[in-house]
């Protein structure tokens, strides 16, 4: 594997939307939250109709929901259970839970996971008998990127580590970020320091490059990742932005400027689909693929220009949290 730095931007990733539960408090919605909320509104109805399948907006609610580690902690249904392993690409796989997966990419010099699930019994559970589904070989993982360092994502990581001899790439504010009380039980240990991901960092894996950009907010050193994949062998260029808004005020204000530096990487390297390891709808949409007939389009290859939406959609919903927040710390 070589690493290099990014020479030609590389990018994607995506909104977990926003689901509000329960009401702006008693407040009124200051006007300029007003202005991104309807500015966001406008846009999921427009992808909704381009797509042709529901894209959420957000409201002021979203400003009112548990902090991330609170939302993580207590859900624990559907964290044993299994989803088929799915293709989603060539020589491109989703491996995991209905929640939260792994994406196992082939390259020429063995197998790369983007994420490693909860623990070593999704590991055990989960990913061997999937992988044995797939005619793939665990001993193949070579190379493990964690998007960022929270349970569901870096749990599984240390007991491929120790079982099988991967690599595990993780930022360094994310291998500091230290499991608290609040988090799920289900979350496997942290990796221990392996290998460090950088801004802007290329890793050339055999025939297969990832582009790594630095995208703050959900967690300090949030990665999402950019690569370039085929579909039934016509190029496009995948981006994996995993992680959903947080609702403090820096952190919500440093996601809204991640969304906007991710925006010019990924026009300038032309991504038009956007995948996450949570990969929600997306599952449905897959597995309606795999047994459409030939020649159907791919659901998950939106275009340049609706990826770019999706983009300015997840940070209109971004802007309208941090002012959304600061109107209730008043
Ligand atoms: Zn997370």
């Amino acid at each position: 594997m070589k690493r290099g730095s990014m020479s030609v931007a590389v990018a994607a990733g995506l909104l977990a939307a926003v689901l509000p539960a329960i009401a702006f408090g008693q407040k009124s919605v200051p006007v300029d939250a007003q202005v991104h909320l309807d500015a966001a509104k406008t846009l999921a109805a427009k992808l909704t109709a381009k797509l042709n399948r529901p894209i959420r907006a957000c409201n002021a609610s979203m400003a009112d929901r548990p902090t991330l580690d609170e939302r993580d902690g207590p859900i624990v249904k559907d964290r044993m259970t299994g989803t088929a392993p799915l293709k989603v690409f060539d020589d491109v796989y989703y491996v995991g839970l209905p929640g939260v997966g792994t994406y196992v990419i082939k390259t020429s010099e063995g197998l790369v996971l983007i994420d490693s699930l909860y623990n070593k019994a999704n590991i055990q559970n989960i990913l061997i008998p999937s992988f044995k589904t797939l005619g793939l070989d665990p001993k193949d993982i070579k190379h493990i990127f964690i998007t960022h360092g929270h349970g569901d994502h870096d749990g599984g990581a240390q007991y491929l580590r120790d079982t099988y001899g991967a690599h595990v790439y993780l930022s360094d504010e994310d291998y500091a970020l230290p499991r608290n009380k609040n988090n799920s039980p289900d979350w496997g240990p942290k990796p221990t320091r392996d290998q460090v991901l950088k801004d802007g960092e290329v890793l050339k894996v055999g025939d297969r490059t990832f582009t790594f950009v630095k995208v703050p907010g959900h967690t300090p050193g949030m990665m999402a990742i950019i690569f370039p994949v085929t579909v039934d062998g016509v190029p496009h260029i995948a981006a994996n932005w995993t992680g959903g808004l947080p609702n403090q005020v820096k952190a919500a204000q440093a996601f809204a400027d991640s969304v906007a530096k991710f925006k010019m990487v990924t026009a300038k390297a032309h991504a038009d689909i956007a995948i996450s390891d949570h990969a929600g709808s997306d599952l449905k949409l897959l597995a309606d693929y795999a047994k459409a007939p030939p020649g159907t389009k791919h659901p998950l290859v939106i275009g340049e220009e609706n990826y770019q939406d999706l983009l300015t959609l997840s940070g209109e919903c971004a802007n309208a949290m941090v002012s959304l927040l600061k109107a209730k710390a008043k």
